[in-house]
């Protein structure tokens, strides 16, 4: 089995590392490269040809075989969330045009669409040829925070650009074990979790579920996860400790709040690498692994990415560290366009081919980006004001008793919008005297107008708060 089979977008599936025999170990399954490759070199010839190919993308090895097969044969591949609804995984299926369905061993049949078991032990030594850059590698479907989930049409070249830029910035070899329990349908438990681990040859454990208890006993040189599985570990100091001989603790996909930054660096003596990315754009920014690490920032745009802010009137906002912008991004790691949806596809892309990520940062002059949040839900407008909701919650988050903050800016008759906040308290402490905490540390127009105590925030798998739902609260 060699580099024949010209797969390069998994390249160390063909490299010299299919010896070990638990190279990955995906929820306590252990297989080598080499037969990860015979039993998806047999899927994808079953799939060969097909629109596209659906996978129930539980955490298991089955998903992996049925991921990889896929990309072997050059079918678009089109995760689906296990826990979704027969609602969601209708539109997923219709709107991708997938034809074929690939389940796990215990997985009933989905109507409307062939459905077939992936089978571990099968084998092919067959070949296929590689397939253009331009072809779509994956259908990833957006995490629905700010709407509807988007199917994201993401080109084999984009992932490998990725992939790559980030190998670079985190040092990423074949001698790192790459260890996370993220859930394998969004773009950082299988684009990054899974592909990145067989790109850069890294022997990969996925724990099945991200607690600390199985980060700590996972022995990782390299550790993903997102913000909520890090406050976990740093609220846990013994599997914190445990994580200390690690190379890099990478946190994404949502904000991590810098008491979780600092907690993590003191407990493990490593402080975090953060990195921002977007279905749309997989990675794009990430402090480096040999680069500085600082509280609150996600750092540089990886080699080949350029980001710029744009004003609300599109003129460009300068790099100062303080001013506010729209950030969009341009560069090889950019998805194709989303599926099916002209609307979005003409909103987010501008007349020079910058795509507008939807997200409010700042970037500092050595290049440092700070995000700030989401445009349509973070950025509250009140009484002439532009409130970042970020900074309100980390005025809340400092009092010792707030375990999580979330803050939206709910419609409000006289101010156009007034800043409200959910909190989590750990602790005997009122809204009042939130409220008198916050205001010590916030002018006047940041200040919560209400401050609700709530016993946990809505968030989806990727940790990500639902401010949809805070804001039909409000
Ligand atoms: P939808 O686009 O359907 O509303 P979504 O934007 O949450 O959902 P994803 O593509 O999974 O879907 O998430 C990307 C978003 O996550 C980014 O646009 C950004 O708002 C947020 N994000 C990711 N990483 C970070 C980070 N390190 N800090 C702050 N925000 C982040
Ligand atoms: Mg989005």
């Amino acid at each position: 089995m060699g580099l024949d089979r010209g797969q390069r977008l998994l390249t160390a599936l063909e490299g010299g590392y299919g010896d070990a025999a638990d190279a990955l170990r995906i929820n306590g399954y252990a297989m080598s490269r080499e037969r990860l490759l015979g039993a998806a070199t047999a899927l994808a010839e079953r799939v060969a040809g097909a629109p596209a190919l659906a996978v129930l993308a539980r955490p298991t090895a089955e998903t992996v075989v049925a991921v990889v097969g896929g990309l072997l044969a050059g079918v678009p591949v089109v995760p689906l969330p296990p826990d979704s609804g027969p609602k969601e995984r209708g539109h997923i299926l219709g709107d991708s045009g997938a034809s074929l369905l690939a389940v796990g061993g215990g997985d009933a049949p989905v109507e409307g669409v062939e459905t077939f078991r992936v089978e571990l032990d099968a084998h092919s030594g067959g070949s296929f040829a590689e397939p253009a850059p331009e072809r779509t590698a994956f259908v990833l479907y957006t995490s629905g925070t700010t709407g509807a989930p988007k199917g994201a049409l993401i080109q084999r070249g984009a992932v490998a650009a990725d992939l790559d830029a980030l190998a670079a910035a985190w040092q990423w070899t074949a001698e790192d074990t790459l260890v996370h329990g993220l859930p394998l349908f969004h773009v950082h438990g299988l684009v990054l979790g899974v592909l990145g681990a067989l790109r850069t040859g890294s022997r990969l454990v996925h724990t099945g579920r991200p607690t600390p208890e199985a980060y700590a006993g996972a022995r990782g040189s390299l550790y993903f996860g997102v913000p909520t599985v890090w406050s976990r570990v740093a609220a846990d100091h013994e599997s914190a400790q445990a994580l200390a001989s690690a190379r890099l603790l990478v946190s994404g996909s949502a904000p991590l709040p810098v008491p979780v930054f600092e907690r993590l660096a003191a407990l493990t003596g490593r402080a975090p690498v953060e990195r921002y990315g977007m279905t749309e754009s997989l990675i794009t920014v990430s402090t480096r692994a040999d680069g500085e690490r600082r509280p609150g920032s996600v750092g540089l745009p990886l080699d080949g990415v350029r980001t710029r802010l744009v004003g609300e009137d599109s003129t460009a906002v300068p790099h100062d560290g303080e001013t506010v912008g729209e950030l969009q991004v341009a560069g090889p790691t950019l998805f194709a366009g989303y599926l099916n949806r002209p609307d979005a596809n003409a909103e987010s892309w501008t007349a020079d081919g910058w795509f507008r990520t939807g997200d409010v940062a700042v970037i500092g002059p050595d290049g440092f980006h700070r995000i700030v949040g989401r445009a349509s839900v973070d950025l509250i407008k009140s009484g002439g004001y532009r409130i970042g909701a970020g900074e309100v919650e980390s005025a809340l988050r400092d009092h010792p008793a707030v375990a999580d903050a979330a803050v939206v800016g709910a419609p409000d008759p006289d101010l156009g919008q007034a800043v409200v906040a959910y909190v989590v308290a750990d602790g005997a402490v009122t809204g009042d005297q939130l409220t008198a905490f916050v205001a010590e540390r916030l002018s006047v127009h940041k200040r919560p107008r209400r401050v609700v105590l709530v016993a946990e925030l809505p968030r989806n798998a990727m940790g990500k708060v639902l401010k949809k739902q805070l804001l039909d609260l409000a």
